[in-house]
């Protein structure tokens, strides 16, 4: 048998093991390159194929190919695009239709409910989510042993769900046998109703009461359903007491949500309460990059700081600009320009842009302070700080330049600013009051 016959029954082994999407999606066009002193090398068309082969099946490859040869024991797996596939790669997926990626062949897993591409991998971590991913990793890596209930809470399009998600992924890795279920509220809602109208409520019980890792997504619309309240209370309390792992998230902290019973309330308060806010420009960039890469788009840098300095308040919504940016560059078969970028994002979002004068305009009236003392260079001690703060908020959140910012407020020399964004910087991180201060202010910016 030459490598290439077996390969083909390779495949044809895999086929029989795996979901038909599965299969054209990761395994269809692979080839084999070599194998050679007990080591096989495997050719995939892309990045994405080459990292998924490699963490998900790489040891069945090695078994299957063993079956041939039993030298083998080691598989790598290296990208190589043939002319064919480089045309194929280029398709941009259009379904921009929810603003999510147009990643069709990720399936979700029917028994966990879990989508694989939310992933910790692929979950960019900067100052606005690094509480609520460390916390998820530790809960992820000891499920039920340190942070019981684990409660998310952000605005719409911050990274709760893919949070939630990539904790299930992990677990569902790292132990194999686990039970998990990832559930939004209002499935979860639907689900007790009917039991309670049925009759089958012992069902529904017997259903979730011995979940490892049980993940309700969306909790806030719990809110005002007594009944669903009462049996998810006693759903929660099970499985707490058997040290199972329960994370929840939802758009406000448990203490704002309305119309929830006060035992929900203060059990959700019982564990690690972690929010994630909005991301600053830095981590913008960043999402952006990982999510070209995952898209296999090649932007510019400027295309990508065109988009990160404008969508700052979502990322959802800054995912969905780049599909469609990427939609309009191949419809005119060049390479996305900056004006192109331009165009596209004012018919987006033409009124969320901040810009300079929102975030002096908000500070000041944030500070019960005039526009003019935050230019000004007053040294009195309740102009300073708010002054420190716009500073850094023009860094952060629009990108601008330390000299920049330094020749518009006071004309100070960029080394005063610089000094400030440290000082504001450093505040944040050792001063939760502080920090909350300081979201509180970017909620009024973004949303006023
Ligand atoms: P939420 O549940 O808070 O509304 P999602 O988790 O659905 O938000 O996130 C919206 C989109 O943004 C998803 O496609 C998700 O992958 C992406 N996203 C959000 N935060 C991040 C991040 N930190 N790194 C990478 N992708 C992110
Ligand atoms: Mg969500």
């Amino acid at each position: 048998m030459n490598n290439e016959e077996i390969w083909r029954s390779i495949l044809a082994q895999a086929q029989l093991n795996v979901s038909p999407a599965i299969f054209a999606t990761w395994f269809k066009s692979t080839s084999i390159i070599s194998i050679q002193n007990g080591e096989a090398v495997i050719a995939t068309p892309n990045c994405l194929a080459k990292e998924w082969l490699e963490q998900k099946y790489r040891k069945q490859m090695i078994g299957f190919l063993r079956e041939f040869d039993t030298s083998i024991r080691e598989v790598f797996f290296k990208v190589e695009h043939s002319p064919a596939k480089i045309a194929k790669n280029k398709t941009v997926s259009t379904s921009t239709t929810n603003g999510q990626l147009g990643f069709d062949e990720f399936k979700f897993n029917k028994e966990t409910n879990l989508n694989p591409k939310y992933s910790f991998d692929r979950f960019i971590v900067g100052p606005h989510n690094e509480l609520a991913h460390a916390a998820a990793r530790a809960a992820a890596e000891k499920p039920g042993r340190v942070y019981n209930p684990f409660f998310v809470y952000g605005g719409v399009g911050l990274g709760k769900t893919h949070l939630l998600q990539a904790i299930g992924n992990e677990v569902a890795a790292n132990f194999t046998h686990q039970k998990i279920r990832y559930i939004p509220t209002e499935k979860l809602t639907t689900e007790i109703i009917n039991a309670i109208r049925g009759g089958t409520i012992e069902n529904l019980r017997a259903k979730y009461l011995d979940t490892a890792v049980f993940i309700i997504d969306d909790i806030q619309f719990i809110s005002g359903k007594d009944k669903t309240q009462d049996e998810f209370f006693y759903i929660f309390n099970t499985l707490y007491n058997k040290n199972l792992q329960i994370i929840l998230s939802s758009d406000q902290p448990p203490k704002s949500i309305p119309e929830l019973s006060n035992r929900l309330r203060s059990r959700f308060e019982g564990g690690m309460i972690a929010d994630i806010s909005s991301p600053d420009f830095e981590t913008r960039m960043a999402i952006l990059k990982e999510k070209c890469q995952q898209l296999k788009f090649s932007f510019s840098d400027e295309v990508l700081s065109t988009i990160a300095s404008t969508i700052q308040h979502n990322v959802r919504e800054l995912e969905g600009a780049l599909i469609k940016i990427a939609a309009h560059a191949k419809l005119k078969n060049e390479p996305p320009s900056v004006e192109l970028c331009r165009e596209i994002l004012s018919a987006i979002n033409p009124k969320k842009i901040i810009n300079f004068k929102k975030i002096i305009q908000e500070t000041a009236c944030f500070y019960d302070l005039k526009e003019k003392d935050i230019m000004s260079d007053s040294r009195k001690k309740e102009i300073v700080m708010p002054r420190q703060v716009a500073m850094y908020l023009l860094r952060n959140e629009i990108n601008a330049s330390f000299p920049f910012i330094g020749r518009k407020i006071g004309n100070k020399d960029h080394t005063t600013v610089m000094h400030a964004y440290k000082k504001i910087s450093s505040k944040i991180k050792d001063d939760d009051s502080f920090q909350e201060e300081i979201n509180l202010l970017k909620n009024k910016i973004y949303n006023s």
